[in-house]
């Protein structure tokens, strides 16, 4: 810390991203990313014309993005923000919205505490159910801002759409926002809703099931008029927001429906195939409709299979957040991986039996 700082500075906790190491090469399942390629049209779209174009700026309204975004789900225009990842969108929706409260559950993605109390937006946690289920009756007519992420972060557990439904009808005066970082992975979509609700405000990203993490590109669908609050917050704090070369694999990315829909199906896949062996391996595993599993052993504590998953070159994610401490979040990685994941496990569950046993 300088000696510059004031206690608006010393007050801040940042977030805690997931560990992303440049000394070796692991099996890097800690972070969300998707573990398939981008979309190689995506790729090819970073032409001589978009490199010959970087001493201009990027377009403001980044209008070709925005056109094909809305075309995707039959909205208009004027419905969509794109921003510079969907961390981005949330920082203008806290900003926007949630100035004198903000409630969501006590484990869900840690970034909320961060923005809110940056922004000092007082804070209200709501306990999930002891299995990890969001109870949809505890967010109704909250009298303040409602964020969900669906699937939920940290557990993959998916609400269906009638329940987010209520939810959004039972808080007419206030906004909801539907943190979607996952919902490709899932069973339920909450674009459809912004057009009857204007006080929804859904969050979406191309990080997780388009393949885009680095790119940073994310977005908001609402109403036209919640639309307008976010983009003159945008073009407060940062009018050129997503940078063309983004702009344009995002662009392309969105139109690539086959590729996107084949790595979906690939990663729900491996959900299936690591599941089924985590729990053949004593583990019990939330039932995830994300890209990741949130998974606890029967004998080894999380943070104890974390580490001796790493010196093993596979990397996972553990939380010290009391509910979820002795629990492991392993991202869907490739089938190959998947299998290299149960198998170290399997030899690290043997290694630990034959120590309690003394041998
Ligand atoms: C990954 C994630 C984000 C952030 O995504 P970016 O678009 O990469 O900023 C937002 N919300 C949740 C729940 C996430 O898991």
């Amino acid at each position: 810390m300088s000696r510059f700082t004031t206690d608006l500075i010393n007050g801040i906790q940042p977030y805690t991203p997931g560990e992303q190491p440049g000394d070796k090469r692991y099996i890097k399942l800690n972070t969300n990313e998707n573990p398939f390629y981008t979309s190689q049209s995506a790729v090819a779209r970073i032409s001589e014309s978009v490199l010959r174009n970087l001493n201009r700026y990027s377009d403001p309204e980044c209008n070709e993005l925005t056109k094909a975004i809305a075309a995707y789900y039959g909205v208009e225009p004027a419905n969509v923000l794109v921003t510079n990842g969907s961390d981005e969108a949330l920082a203008f929706a806290f900003y926007s919205y949630c100035k004198s409260g903000v409630c969501y559950p006590d484990v869900t993605y840690g970034f909320y505490d961060v923005i809110a109390n940056l922004f000092g937006c007082p804070i209200e946690h709501i306990a999930l159910e002891k299995d990890f289920t969001v109870n949809f009756e505890n967010y109704f007519n909250k009298g303040k801002t409602v964020v969900l992420a669906n699937p939920n972060a940290q557990t993959g557990i998916e609400l269906s759409l009638s329940n987010i439904e209520q939810i959004i009808k039972n808080n007419r005066d206030n906004i909801v926002i539907i943190d979607q970082a996952y919902a490709d992975f899932g069973n339920c979509n909450a674009i459809g809703l912004t057009k009857q609700y204007d006080n929804l405000v859904v969050v979406n990203t191309f990080s997780k099931s388009r393949s885009l993490a680095g790119a940073r590109v994310g977005y908001v669908i609402a109403s036209e008029n919640l639309i307008s609050d976010l983009k003159k917050v945008k073009n407060s704090f940062h009018p050129y927001n997503v940078n063309s070369l983004s702009a344009a694999l995002a662009t392309e990315a969105i139109r690539d429906e086959n590729y996107f829909k084949q790595s979906v199906k690939c990663v729900k896949e491996g959900r299936e195939l690591l599941s089924k062996g985590l729990v053949e391996l004593g583990f019990t595993v939330l039932p995830s409709a994300a890209n990741f599993v949130l998974a606890e052993h029967n004998v080894i504590c999380g943070e104890v299979l974390y580490k001796m998953l790493k010196t093993r070159g596979i990397l996972v994610r553990h939380f010290n957040d009391k509910r979820i401490s002795n629990f492991v979040r392993i991202t869907l990685g490739t089938e190959s991986e998947i299998n290299q994941l149960i198998k170290v496990i399997a030899e690290i569950i043997t290694e630990k039996n034959n120590e309690d046993c003394g041998n």
